[in-house]
This record gives structure tokens, sequence and C-alpha cells, in this order.
């Protein structure tokens, strides 16, 4: 199996460092500041089951005044053309209305939707997370739902099989 996936999701929320960890290698810049992803960023990972051309995109803002907030909305939104799976990033026990503007921006792109709730290693109490995640997906389409921590590596596996499921 070979497809595309893109990587969509407000700035900071592991997008780049999910990226660095399926392809492998340092593709992409990883920061604790938004923004530090400029461009999209092109990637392959390569498993037993298949390879993935991965899409790193910049962060969806919300906020437009400036002009760079602008060009990487539309990077992010031009990212998804072609491309046959999304995956949408979120923070653990964390939505806001970035992440909501980065959910519509996927739906729009009418391609399968993975949501993967990354970041869980920060979660003391476990219990909460699937409360959380039935909340999000409350009336939303997800194709799957993924708990990872993409800094840790866990979940990752799960991820790939049914991101290849999709393809
Ligand atoms: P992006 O803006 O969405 O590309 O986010 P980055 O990949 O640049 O990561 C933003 C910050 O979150 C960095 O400081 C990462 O080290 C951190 N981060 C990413 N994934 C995880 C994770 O699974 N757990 C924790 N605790 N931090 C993470
Ligand atoms: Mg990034």
């Amino acid at each position: 199996r070979c497809g595309s996936v893109a990587v969509i999701g407000r700035p900071n929320v592991g997008k780049s460092t999910l990226t660095n960890a399926l392809v492998g290698a340092k593709v992409s810049i990883v920061s604790n500041r938004p923004q530090t992803t400029r461009h999209r960023l092109l990637g392959i990972a390569t498993f037993p089951e298949g390879q993935l051309v991965m899409v790193d995109t910049p962060g969806l803002h919300k906020v437009q005044k400036r002009a760079m907030n602008r060009v990487m909305n539309r990077a992010a939104r031009g990212a998804l053309e072609g491309v046959d799976v999304g995956l949408l990033v979120i923070e653990a026990g964390r939505w806001d209305e970035e992440d909501g503007l980065a959910c519509k921006v996927l739906e729009d792109a009418g391609i399968p939707v993975v949501l993967v709730v990354n970041k869980i290693d920060r979660i003391k109490e476990k219990g909460e997370l699937l409360p959380f995640i039935a909340q999000i997906s409350e009336g939303r389409n997800f194709a799957a739902v993924h708990p990872i921590s993409a800094q840790k590596h866990k979940g990752l596996e799960a991820l790939v099989k049914d991101v290849m499921a999709l393809l």
C-alpha cells in the first residue's frame, strides 16, 4: 500500500514531532515556539505494510491579521490537494477555536480524517481521555481516533495500521 497523508492542526500540537517520528528522520523543525514550520514539508515513512508520503503543514491560525498567517493558512489548505488521508492532530484534553478551524479545513477537503490525540503522556488521569474523545467525536465523522504520544512513540503502530487501511 502507498498513499499520502497530510498532518493538520493548530500550532504546537505536535505535527512536526509526529511527522518526524513516522518518517524516522529529521525532516521537520520541532520547536515549542509556534510557527516554526513555515512551509509544507514532505517525507516518506516506510513500514512493512507500505509507504506513506507525509505532508507536514504549518499550523492553522484563526487570527489572520498578519500576512504570514494568511500565507500559512493557504499553504495548509494547498497541502490537502491530492492527499488521501488527513490527520487532525490535537492536544489531549484541549480543544479550542483553532482546533475547530483545522477540523473544518479537513472536512471541506472531503478526505477521510483520523483524529490524533497527541501528548497523552501529559495526562495524569487516563480516565479523562475517553470522555474527552467522546466529546470531540460527537457529531463529527472521524474515520478513526488514536490517542498517541508522538514524543514517546506511543500508539504510532496502531495509527499507521488504520491509516494504511484507509488507502
Ligand atoms: P507543531 O507546531 O504542531 O509542528 O508542533 P511541534 O512538533 O513543533 O511540537 C511542539 C511542542 O510540543 C514541542 O516542544 C514538542 O517537543 C512538544 N511535543 C510534541 N509531541 C509531544 C508529545 O507527545 N508529548 C509531549 N509532552 N510533548 C510533545
Ligand atoms: Mg510544525
